[in-house]
């Protein structure tokens, strides 16, 4: 049988028989893969830790029926996320996100995963800007940029900002339609500065309680409407 090795992130599974495990794995080659972990479940399994949400390393993979993992020299398993609840669901809630679009090889978005995760887990952060920067970013990966200056129909310079949900776009008043809800001139500034910074600038970025709720509401539904999945579980 062929084996191949491949940079992965773990990102869920689920249990089999008495302590197997079959694995959702996002790969750098192949996308999203459905592996098989075998004896992982033991308490002295030597793949135990890799088995777990979150764990980036490289996976030696069996290919045969269906991929067997037989090896994986773990990378870093992001193991701090589990002692901050906030943090940990925030990691969960950006995992999903990937769960929801990823398919074929998509490297760009490996990268993009593994920055968001790495920011999360060692960088001091405000709760959820890094889920917003991912989700921004993701916006944009998947071709839905709205990132503009001027009103998407008309091109006048947005002195009031609304968002339509329908044209995945801003607007303005004269243009706006029954989709469009109003933005705040702080979360228009915002989100422009979250779209212009990297992750390593989001430690030094603040907010209004205000601010942050109207961002993370506007970016969760307007991938929701493009895509048609449904994102913001949490509040
Ligand atoms: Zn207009």
């Amino acid at each position: 049988m062929a084996s191949i090795k491949t940079k992965a992130i773990v990102l869920g599974g689920t249990n089999v028989k008495e302590k197997d495990r079959l694995v959702d794995l996002f790969t750098l080659e192949k996308g999203r893969i459905c592996v098989s972990m075998r004896g992982v479940r033991g308490d002295k399994a030597k793949l135990k830790m890799a088995k777990e949400p979150f764990c980036f390393g490289e996976f030696v993979l069996e290919e045969g029926k269906g991929h067997v993992v037989t090896q994986v020299e773990i990378v870093d398993n992001f193991y701090d996320l589990t002692k901050d609840l906030d943090k940990y669901y925030e990691g969960c809630a950006i995992l999903d996100l990937v769960k929801s679009i990823a398919g074929q090889s998509e490297p760009k978005l490996f990268i993009e995963l593994l920055q968001a995760l790495k920011t999360l887990c060692y960088e001091n952060v405000k709760k959820y800007y890094v889920f917003d920067k991912f989700l921004l970013d993701l916006t944009e990966f998947l071709g839905f940029s709205f990132c503009q200056n001027k009103c998407s129909c008309c091109e006048a310079t947005l002195n009031m900002v609304y968002f339509d949900f329908g044209k995945g776009a801003y607007v303005c008043p004269g243009c706006k339609s029954e989709t469009a809800i109003k933005l705040s001139q702080e979360a228009f500034k915002a989100i422009k500065i979250l779209h212009d910074c990297g992750y390593e600038k989001l430690s030094s970025l603040t907010m209004t309680s205000g601010c942050e709720k109207e961002i993370l509401k506007l970016l969760a539904l307007n991938l929701e409407w493009r895509i048609g999945v449904k994102i913001l579980k949490i509040n």
